[in-house]
């Protein structure tokens, strides 16, 4: 069974971003990028599936700027055997994200495609939900542990109560999330040897999907900056400002 892994490149979590002055959206001019946190996960998944020998062959891919090579080239590296680039310098938005994705499941036949539950730029957490739509698979999202057996996959998601187990059929789409492994380190010689592996760039159009965008930022700002704090007295003084003047309680 083929994996399909989607992995998107973004701004790394420990760079702090900025509003651009003109508030049309984030400042990423030269600030580091890396692979989607989740998508390290899912990517570490469909290895650990593979060693297990229920996926023959991972297949990661990326949809952007050319740039996204390098995030596929860490993929490879973490143990995908093949990489696709759709490359665009459009601005993606999920549901252009999700029919790319559609359009590669047609033409790849994965078993399995195993994404983030959520790209921390745009905290979407959509793309997963639309691709199995678009495929009419069953999805399992926010996964914490996964178990293929038979045709069949377990997967323990993380909801508000608990963990809830539930069984679909594959293929499927599932949705890493953050417990459901550690994903290993990238080692030099798997750098290397991810340099030889065959990455294929191809364009939106050759799978034959539109990605304008359907939605338009009308302007991005910077949440009020905090005033400073004050120090009350006594708790008589502290319940009095959260009633009268915080008007909290
Ligand atoms: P989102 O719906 O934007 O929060 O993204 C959820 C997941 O979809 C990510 O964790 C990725 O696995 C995948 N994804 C989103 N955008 C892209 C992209 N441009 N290229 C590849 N995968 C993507």
């Amino acid at each position: 069974m083929k994996a399909l892994v989607p992995v998107k490149r973004v701004v790394d979590y420990n760079v702090k971003v900025r509003v651009k002055s003109d508030g049309t959206g984030m400042d990423i001019a030269n600030v580091k990028m890396s692979m989607n946190p989740f998508d390290e996960i899912a990517v570490e998944e469909a290895v650990r599936l593979k060693e297990k020998g229920v996926v023959t062959e991972i297949i990661a891919v990326s949809c952007g700027v050319a740039q996204c090579q390098e995030t596929l080239r860490t993929a490879l590296a973490l143990g995908a055997d093949r990489a696709i680039l759709v490359e665009t310098s459009e601005e993606l938005q999920p549901l252009a994200v999700a029919k790319l994705l559609k359009a590669l499941v047609d033409k790849e036949q994965p078993g399995l495609v195993m994404l983030g539950k959520q790209a921390i730029d745009d905290d979407c957490n959509q793309t997963g939900q639309m691709l199995a739509a678009l495929t009419d698979w069953p999805q399992a999202t926010f996964a914490s542990k996964v178990e293929v057996a038979e045709g069949q996959v377990k997967v323990t998601r993380e909801v508000d109560g608990g963990l809830e187990t539930v069984s679909i059929n594959l293929p499927a789409v599932i949705t890493a999330d953050l417990r459901l492994n550690e994903p290993r380190y990238v080692t030099l010689p798997n750098i290397m040897k991810a340099k030889k592996k065959p990455l294929e760039n191809i364009k939106p159009a050759d799978l034959g999907v539109d990605v304008t965008s359907r939605l338009k930022t009308l302007k991005v700002s910077e949440p009020p900056k905090r005033g400073a704090g004050i120090k009350v007295a006594d708790v008589a003084m502290l319940v009095e400002k959260l009633k009268n003047e915080a008007k909290v309680i």
